[in-house]
């Protein structure tokens, strides 16, 4: 098996959709499994390591000291059917969007509401990816990896993944300590299309079609995305910067009540999530620029962006005065869903 290069000061801009003009002091590109012991003896010897898929979720706050290991691992692979399912393995580095759409051209169902949504495979369980109304846990059905310290290869069922909202054990036991190397989905034949999500029922009503099929729902999450969300080529972001944050029954009562405007969608008896964007707007921060480097953007409050020159230290600036702001306004604390790669410990 060929060995992959190895690179040094290597730039990371086009490899972090922020854009940021940031360098990773040592980085290469693991292609294929058969390289995965040469990739564990670097990562081992390596002081610090980062394991990179396509940079959608990560805010970089300066150069990477330490050695950036791309997922590059390809492959698309149906490993079984039933009479309702199709089982279709997918290598960690296949861009999401285009598994999509080799699910949709196939005409197997579950991720046509996901659609567009940047990165990759191997990334998309790390915080269960989730739009309009679904999440990747919907369609998941065990991923392989291996783990870093004793290079032992391991499969995740979907319990073991312990999925949450923008949450897996990803992010928790297992951060960066296990490498995704595959993610098989269980898709359906026959699938019937999720209007759960007002939005996408809504286009499709403007679409005119009153008996959408599931290319007829990917079509209408494309169009509301691209309406609503700026696109990385041309105007740097990370999507949500921030979750929806969840509050009990009587907080979201209590907000209400000064409020009574307030959004909140019930998640359990005794749950709301409120939409981060809402309270970032109201409390003033929706359009805002930031010396004309990064700011908040005018259609989406929970997005941030990179005018152009910010560096990540700004951004990061600009998010922390966010997070206090709405607390100071609604007593709320918001939690970051992208994944702030810092300076060494
Ligand atoms: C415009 C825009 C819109 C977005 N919309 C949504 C949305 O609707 N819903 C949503 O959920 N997210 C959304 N996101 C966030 C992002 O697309 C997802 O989180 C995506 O899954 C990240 O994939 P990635 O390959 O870019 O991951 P990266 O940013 O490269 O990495 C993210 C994290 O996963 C780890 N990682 C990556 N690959 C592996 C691997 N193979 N093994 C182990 N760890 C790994 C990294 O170390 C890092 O901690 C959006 C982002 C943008 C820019």
């Amino acid at each position: 098996m060929q060995a992959f290069d190895i690179k040094h000061r290597h730039p990371l801009k086009g490899l972090n959709t922020f854009g940021l003009d940031v360098y990773a002091d040592t980085y290469f590109n693991l292609l294929h499994t058969g390289q995965i012991n040469q990739a564990l003896d670097q990562i081992n010897r390596a002081k610090r390591y980062l394991l990179l898929g396509g940079g959608s979720n990560v805010l970089f706050l300066g150069d990477y000291h330490g050695t950036v290991v791309h997922i590059g691992l390809k492959g698309k692979k149906v490993i079984g059917r039933d009479s309702r399912h199709v089982y279709l393995r997918l290598g960690a580095g296949e861009i999401w969007q285009e598994a999509v759409l080799f699910c949709l051209a196939n005409g197997w169902g579950g991720l046509e509401n996901l659609s567009l949504i940047p990165g990759t495979v191997g990334a998309a369980p790390i915080q269960n990816i989730g739009a309009y109304g679904v999440e990747l846990e919907d369609s998941f059905q065990d991923l392989e990896g291996v783990e870093l310290s004793s290079g032992k290869t391991r499969t995740y069922g979907k319990t073991e993944c312990a999925f949450g909202y923008r949450d897996s054990i990803f992010k928790r036991v297992a951060a960066k300590t296990f490498l995704i190397t595959s993610v098989t989905l269980r898709l359906r034949l026959n699938a019937k299309p999720v209007l759960a999500h007002e939005a996408v029922s809504q286009q499709l009503r403007t679409m005119k079609k009153s008996a959408p099929t599931i290319q007829d729902v990917s079509d209408a999450v494309i169009a509301i995305r691209r309406r609503k969300l700026p696109d990385p080529a041309e105007l740097g972001n990370a999507g949500s910067f921030f979750k929806n944050p969840i509050v009990s029954s009587e907080r979201y009562l209590s907000l209400q009540a000064d409020r009574p405007a307030a959004p909140g969608y019930r998640i359990s008896d005794s749950e709301v999530k409120i939409p981060a964007g809402w309270l970032i707007e109201q409390a003033g921060w929706k359009g805002r620029s930031i010396d004309g480097r990064c700011g908040v953007h005018h259609q989406q409050a929970l997005v941030l962006v990179n005018s152009g020159n910010a560096s990540g230290q700004d951004i990061m600036d600009l998010a922390t005065a966010i997070v206090t702001s709405v607390e100071d306004t609604f007593g709320i604390t918001l939690e970051r869903e992208v994944n702030v790669i810092g300076p060494p410990a």
